[in-house]
């Protein structure tokens, strides 16, 4: 029978209760026990697949093809697993799927209630995605006092009582304000928020405190006791030089003795020697190197989180610090790719949807191009190198993806309407096609051509596996043109092209799928990897 640990937030949202789940999951799985994750999001969309990454912060796709909420991808940076679907349920999936009972008649009789049946729902779902483990550690978002989470938080209230659960622990996470005026940290908020928890039934019994200051002794004691918690149960989260020393932060305070004690997990022990020496490396580092990171959604950095993180664990491993130079497409459409990308080491053309900035792109494809300096095309940064080459050595005017220019007189990049999805099923896809969950997700297997910069990316593994998100693809109509020209198709899966490559650049990828989805500190991705080992010119 699994364990639970429910983690939930206090005061305000942003105090990193993902990167708190997620740490105290490494430290568990550390000490050797089997540990799942799952992110429950109160909002009522099915899935994030259709939000704005301005809005959200980036799409996690999981191996087996869910769009997810970002935190999915902080558990499986720091706990180096995949997760799958079931790692993230929605109030929207949980409706849905009580509604669609109820259709079928799977509650005749019954008025349909939040409580039982939603609630119910969600119990359930959270021992779905519980089962097999020794200990799911789950993450609710939004903030306690919030409307939409009532029904998630007495389901949680609930399971403390149910028989199929081992045992319940309960993490509030909240934020301590220091204020200036005063010079004092306030621990008021913090009382008011468990307040509200007890007010619904929940006791937590850990206070993680988020702070900008040490917590002093007498402070944490007096929080322990307001709180009712045990003295060794408040835990100070300072903000982090990098998120990936949080575990060891909270090892350092104990963190695991009171969890242990209260679920029965015996003497813990955990094995934090390599994280540590990686942590040290993000920290300080030997080397340095600027990478040119071309996008779109610049205001809120979030909506590229798993390809930040994926250059921070290659510079982990390179001991290097993999500076960032955030250039704005838009912006290289007014003043030239040269302007902004000059200082760089190497370019990289992140994913992206719609119409704004695809000029830019194209220009800093082509500065990287002729300029023999690295680059690395992902997703929408690969389809765009194929326009970029058609336009300028092919000498196609005109050519763009049907994406943004529907009657393109020469469509590199176009919408197949037929393909074999991954489990194998025929899909059919039309312009007309609804926008959630259709485009192409989750992994696919992908052959490498011998002798390419791909292939040795991967330590010449013939077929690799990356995951995918996207609704249009690279056109095998336009493939020996391409060739002959010197632009080769270096990766293929069922007859699709998942990566191209240049003859006579030192160091020039692109690939369809995103590789940014697969990298974890302990274990980076090759492809990133390899193009940071190319910036640094260490090939
Ligand atoms: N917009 C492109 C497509 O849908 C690329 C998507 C992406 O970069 N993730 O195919």
């Amino acid at each position: 029978m699994t364990k639970y640990i429910f983690v939930t937030g206090g005061v305000l949202s942003s105090l990193g209760k993902g990167v708190t789940a997620a740490s105290v999951g490494t430290l568990l799985k550390h000490s050797g026990k089997n540990v799942g994750m799952l992110k429950i999001d109160p909002y009522i969309n099915v899935d994030p697949g259709t939000m704005s990454p301005l809005e959200h912060g980036e799409v996690f796709v999981t191996k087996d093809g869910a769009e997810t909420d970002l935190d999915i991808g902080n558990y499986e940076r720091f706990l180096d697993t995949s997760f799958l679907k079931s790692s993230n349920f929605t109030t929207g999936q949980v409706y849905s799927s009580v509604i669609e009972r109820e259709r079928a008649g799977g509650y005749l009789g019954q008025t349909i209630q939040v409580v039982p049946h939603i609630v119910g729902e969600i119990v359930n779902r959270i021992k779905e995605a519980g089962s097999g483990h020794d200990i799911l550690v789950v993450e609710l978002g939004g903030t306690v006092g919030d409307i939409e989470g009532l029904p998630f938080m007495e389901a949680i209230r609930q399971m403390k009582h149910d028989e199929e659960v081992a045992g319940t622990f309960f993490i509030h996470v909240t934020l301590i304000p220091f204020i200036k005026a005063a010079g004092e940290l306030k621990s008021k908020p913090t009382q008011h928020s468990v307040q509200e928890l007890r007010r619904i039934g929940i006791t937590p019994q850990m206070i993680i405190a988020r702070s900008e200051y040490p917590l002093p002794k007498t402070f944490k004691k007096k929080l322990a006791m307001s709180c009712d918690v045990s003295g060794d149960s408040v835990i100070e989260a300072l903000d982090a030089s990098t998120i990936y020393d949080v575990p060891v932060t909270f090892l350092r305070q104990n963190i695991l003795k009171p969890i242990s004690k209260e679920l029965g997990l015996g003497e813990l022990n955990p094995d934090m020697e390599e994280w540590d020496s990686l942590v040290k490396k993000i920290v300080q580092p030997k080397n340095k190197v600027v990478v040119g990171f071309v996008g779109k959604y610049l205001e809120l950095k979030e909506a590229y989180k798993s390809l930040t993180e994926s250059l921070i664990h290659c510079g982990a491993h390179l001991d290097t610090r993999v500076e960032i130079n955030w250039v704005d497409s838009e912006e290289v459409e007014e003043r030239g790719a040269e302007v902004l990308l000059g200082d760089c080491d190497s370019v990289l053309v992140a994913g992206g949807f719609g119409n704004r900035g695809v000029e830019g792109k194209i220009l800093a494809i082509q500065y990287a191009r002729e300029n023999k300096i690295p680059y690395l095309g992902i997703c929408l940064g690969m389809q765009l190198m194929l326009v970029e080459y058609a336009r300028n050595v092919l000498g196609l005017e005109g050519a763009n993806s049907i994406e943004f220019d529907e009657n393109t007189p020469h469509p590199m990049v176009y919408l197949i309407d037929n393909f074999l999805d991954q489990a194998g099923d025929r899909q059919l896809r039309t312009h007309q096609s609804p926008m959630g969950g259709t485009l192409r997700l989750g992994e696919y297997p992908c052959n490498t051509k011998e002798g390419s910069i791909l292939r040795e990316a991967y330590n010449g593994e013939k077929t690799i596996h990356e995951r995918h998100r996207h609704r249009y693809e690279a056109n095998p109509a336009y493939r020996e043109q391409l060739e002959k020209a010197g632009m080769v198709v270096t990766g293929e899966s069922n007859g699709l092209i998942e990566a191209v490559e240049i003859e006579d650049h030192p160091w020039f990828l692109g690939v369809q799928f995103h590789p940014e989805f697969t990298s974890r500190l302990q274990t980076p991705n090759p492809s990133i990897l390899a193009f940071v080992k190319a910036s640094l010119s260490i090939l």
